[in-house]
């Protein structure tokens, strides 16, 4: 394998030349920013078959067998060579695009890209977002590393219907149950995801998924990407269609939020969050490094201790060095406001550099957030009222 190094393949093959020629060009671009930090993804190819993969905007869901696109050591150097790491800044996640990392065969490249971050002792956020099996021995493995701070987020939806979801929902309440218990290092998220009104938003499954997030030290629960590609899949496969239209956010309707707080109120597990960074921060016992803060009503469900961390950690960035930033990143500042930096021309990946390098929102004036809506799609919620 090339770059390989420590033979951490463990039977992952390289992308071969006329397989590469088949994969749509954004999936060999191993580094992509996203609002959760440097994505990582140099393995693509996933057997789980989950109907709502965002694989499908990328026209890689056929592609079922997970193949490396570079070796572990060059996964490493195109992460902390990105022109965008800031090391023990920069928050990173592992293969959350194409294929899942503790598949058997991706496992061994995924703890050797994790070795090899941690042996250069940086103190970055790493995310694992799974829904399948997780043993003592990844735990241990986990436990072993000194100076990430690694979050494994455990994927439970409940789903049943197994056109959309033919992974059993019992291994990821398992996963999460030995990942918790046997968490040092680390820290476990249970990431309820996606609810679904009508497919997994009975009061059987909001009591099932509020049980499972005592066996975690943070619970996100959020909705469903159903981007053009993934309603056209859902139509060729005659799958029940959640929504009447497509969006560009994540959707989650007003009602369902209401219900599944109402039923959290009480509730003996973890904390609820409705955005990923917070549980993660809130984990890890640091601020958030989104500046969620600064979206107030998003931490009325927060526990207090973590609001008064991320008050503290929250400050207005001064509009001179946020203009200065903005224009060498190729943008404009349009605003600085108690809420966000709202800024013109800049893609995401620039404004998620600036808004994990300030800890504060980075919004586009193209893409307005509505108040009360958490950064989520229209439907669902009555007619909004544009604010910067
Ligand atoms: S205080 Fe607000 S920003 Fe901070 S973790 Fe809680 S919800 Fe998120």
């Amino acid at each position: 394998m090339p770059g390989g190094g420590r033979g951490g393949g463990g039977g992952l093959r390289v992308l071969s030349a006329v397989e590469r020629d088949g994969v749509e060009p954004a999936l060999l671009d191993v580094v992509e920013y996203r609002k959760s930090g440097l994505s990582l993804n140099s393995v693509i190819g996933c057997p789980l078959d989950c109907g709502y993969c965002v694989r499908h905007v990328f026209g890689n869901f056929g592609m079922k067998v997970p193949r490396a696109v570079v070796g572990p050591r060059e996964a490493v150097a195109a992460l902390t060579g990105h022109r965008f790491f800031r090391p023990h800044v920069t928050p990173v996640q592992l293969m959350n695009r194409a294929t899942d990392p503790m598949l058997p065969v991706v496992k061994p490249h995924v703890f050797e890209v994790l070795q090899r971050l941690d042996e250069q002792e940086l103190t970055n956020h790493v995310l694992l977002i799974t829904r399948w099996r997780v043993g003592e021995e990844d735990c241990a493995r986990l436990n072993a590393l000194r100076h990430l701070k690694v979050t494994l987020l455990v994927t439970h939806s409940g789903i049943e219907d197994e056109r959309i979801e033919p992974v059993d929902s019992d291994i990821a309440a398992r996963s999460l149950e030995v990942a918790y218990r046997c968490a040092e290092r680390y820290r476990v998220i249970l990431y309820w995801r996606p609810i679904v009104p009508g497919l997994n938003d009975s009061d059987r499954h909001l009591a099932r998924a509020l049980e499972l997030s005592g066996s975690a030290h943070a619970t996100v629960f959020t909705g469903l990407f159903f981007r053009d590609q993934i309603r056209d899949y859902y139509r060729d496969h005659g799958l029940p269609e959640p929504y009447e239209q497509s969006a560009r956010r994540k959707i989650f309707p007003e009602q369902l939020e209401q219900r599944i707080l109402t039923a959290a109120a009480g509730n003996e597990g973890s904390p609820l969050f409705r955005k990923t960074s917070c549980a993660v921060t809130y984990a890890h016992g640091v601020a958030d490094y989104n500046g969620h803060y600064g979206i107030r009503e998003l931490c009325d469900i927060c526990p207090a201790a973590q609001v008064a961390r991320c008050a503290d950690g929250w400050v207005v960035p001064d509009a001179r060095r946020v203009e200065t930033m903005a224009r060498e990143l190729g943008g404009r500042l349009v605003a600085v406001t108690e809420r966000a930096v709202v800024v013109e021309g800049l893609d995401e990946q620039r404004r998620y550099l600036m808004q994990h390098t300030l800890g504060f929102q980075i919004h586009d004036v193209a893409k307005p957030h509505h108040p009360h809506r958490h950064g989520r799609a229209d439907l669902g919620w009555p007619a909004p009222v544009e604010v910067s």
